[in-house]
């Protein structure tokens, strides 16, 4: 495995619990808008889902980030009983959800105890997320994370992981090469599949609860890398990796 001297994070459920705060948000359009006794676990699960690959649509820059959320909000109505969002509707649907998902923002534990760990061996490390800059810098920072600066963001080049230029301006605004950069993320197919294609020197895939276990057959779980690829229980091992 070539040296690894620079990281590189996913946001969404891998600094952060986005899972929760979409739980959150969820649960009060459920009061507003659901059937009753709807289960707010499988509202989640429906909503990360993304039954018709919106946000990926998103991330390929054929969709706005209205266009996909209004999208999947007809589709959790449709699944769980509320009515048809025309646009007015929708927009006074998105204010709430937006009001509740940002107040579920919170950081997943392992994370501040990772980035001590990548201070301490002097290793920098930095955010490439598909979601926008602006708003994933609001989202660190309410979380105790705004030491990770943000390098890109799905609207930096208008379309995002698993492209693989954005893999590589990112690390070139770290100042390295490719080969030098891990990438840590929770979706396995975007975040360090897409990264190894990239050429970057390490894919880490962070398994969180609901993760995308999506083709990872034969990716073993003792946090030993093969072919570029390893697969950590939490962030608390990544250190472990680049020591
Ligand atoms: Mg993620």
């Amino acid at each position: 495995m070539p040296e690894i001297r620079a990281v590189l994070f996913d946001v969404d459920d891998t600094l952060v619990d986005t899972r929760g705060a979409f739980r959150h948000a969820l649960a009060s359009v459920a009061v507003d808008y659901l059937d009753s006794g709807v289960d707010h676990e499988e509202l989640v699960r429906f909503w990360r889902d993304d039954r018709h690959g919106s946000y990926r649509a998103h991330t390929r820059g054929e969709m706005s980030h209205r266009e996909q959320r209004h999208l999947r909000a007809n589709d959790l109505h449709v699944e769980f009983g509320g009515p048809h969002l025309d646009d007015d509707a929708y927009q006074r649907w998105d204010e709430a959800f937006e009001r509740y998902f940002r107040e579920g923002w919170a950081p997943h534990p392992d994370a501040a105890v990772a980035l001590d760990a990548l201070d301490a061996l002097g290793v920098p490390y930095g955010g490439l997320s598909n979601a926008d800059h602006a708003y994933q810098e609001l989202k660190l920072a309410q979380c105790g994370l705004s030491r990770v600066p943000m390098l890109v963001g799905v609207d930096t080049l208008g379309v995002g992981k698993p492209d693989p230029r954005v893999f590589q301006l990112a690390c070139s605004r770290l100042g390295f090469e490719p080969a030098e950069v891990a990438y840590v993320g929770d979706e396995f197919d975007v975040d360090p599949l897409g990264a190894r294609d990239a050429g970057l020197g390490l894919g880490v895939w962070i398994e969180r609860p609901g993760s995308h276990a999506r083709d990872v057959e034969g990716l073993a779980g003792d946090g030993v890398p093969r072919d570029g690829l390893v697969r950590i229980g939490s962030l608390e091992q990544l250190a472990d990796l680049l020591r």
